[in-house]
């Protein structure tokens, strides 16, 4: 067995003694063999984080194509319908083929989004009137919400309500509160069948988007699980989607809180974003609210 050994030689202050040299042999076969674990321990380590980084990286753009790309297929279908129809209608046709054009957008923007993320590029922020990306966006999902029962409803107001965010990011938190708000719903087969989406200022400088929906609501226990990465209750879900929203929030300084509607059946997702019409000294956010308070204003929304 190779050992390995530290040698201290101890000469003696005084020049005359120089004769006599302490001589220390000290074992430290197990110190190095610690240290070279360690050492494995934490390449190891790094590997995993990495192959994890990786991996979410991956589940996210799944996760966020999946959506565009549904909605790519069925538009292209609702298209093909409306052309076989003897006549073709082909006004309908065209408004499904300019969807069809918003989703590719869509995905286009996404796949740019993940390009600019490996590239270490920060993503381009734009100044976006949230009151016309939200009713926007709203548009692009009612034909598909009123397919499967559901009405969507959006309140704003009629000034401007600009932040500082990538326009498809934005558009993508909205897209995944509202898919899951209706995804909710219908799996619970719940009677009242509407999702509200209200923008409000709750505050100088802040921004207010609320999405409530007449679901089933989560589960206590669950509340504070939603927006881990991977944590989902559905047989086919990737749990990725609350939380790809919230990190797209928090890095321009917002927001993305859950609650329950309390008295009535359904939840109540939260997004606050600074307003980019302020001063910028005042775009700092304040530590978070009690979620009482955040359960009390969601009732009211
Ligand atoms: P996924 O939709 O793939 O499950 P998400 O991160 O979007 O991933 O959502 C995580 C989980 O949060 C869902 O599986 C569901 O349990 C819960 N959830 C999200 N939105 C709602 C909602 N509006 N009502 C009830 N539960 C919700």
């Amino acid at each position: 067995m190779v050992k390995s050994v530290m040698t201290v030689l101890r000469y003696p202050k005084d020049r005359d003694g120089l004769d006599r040299v302490i001589v220390c042999l000290i074992d430290i076969t197990e110190r190095e063999q610690t240290h070279a674990a360690l050492l494995a321990a934490q390449m190891e380590l790094s590997r995993a984080a990495r192959v994890s980084t990786v991996g979410v990286v991956s589940a996210s753009i799944a996760h966020e194509l999946h959506q565009p790309l549904g909605a790519l297929t069925v538009n292209a279908e609702t298209c093909l319908r409306w052309l076989d129809r003897d006549p073709p209608n082909l006004d309908a046709a065209r408004k499904a083929v300019e969807r069809m054009v918003s989703d590719a957008e869509r995905a286009s923007a996404i796949v740019k989004n993940t390009r600019s993320l490996v590239a270490r590029r920060p993503a381009s922020v734009d100044i976006i009137d949230a009151n016309v990306l939200v009713r926007e966006t709203a548009a692009l999902l009612d034909h598909q919400l009123r397919a499967d029962g559901i009405l969507l409803r959006v309140s704003g107001s009629d000034n401007p309500m600009r932040v500082a965010m990538a326009r498809n990011e934005l558009q993508q938190v909205i897209i995944n509160l509202v898919t899951n708000a209706a995804q909710a719903i219908t799996n619970a087969r719940s009677p009242r069948r509407s999702i509200a989406i209200s923008l409000t200022r709750p505050k100088p400088g802040r921004l207010r988007i609320d999405v409530t929906d007449t679901g089933p609501g989560v589960d206590e226990g669950s509340l504070n699980k939603l927006f881990d990465p991977f944590f989902t209750t559905k047989p086919d879900g990737m749990g990725m989607g609350l939380a790809i929203s919230r990190s797209a929030v928090e890095a321009r300084g917002g927001r993305l809180n859950a609650a329950n509607n309390g008295s009535e059946p359904g939840s109540c997702f939260t997004v606050e974003l600074p307003l980019a019409d302020t001063d910028p000294k005042t775009l700092s956010f304040e530590p978070e609210q009690a979620p009482a308070e955040d359960k009390k204003d969601a009732r009211h929304a």
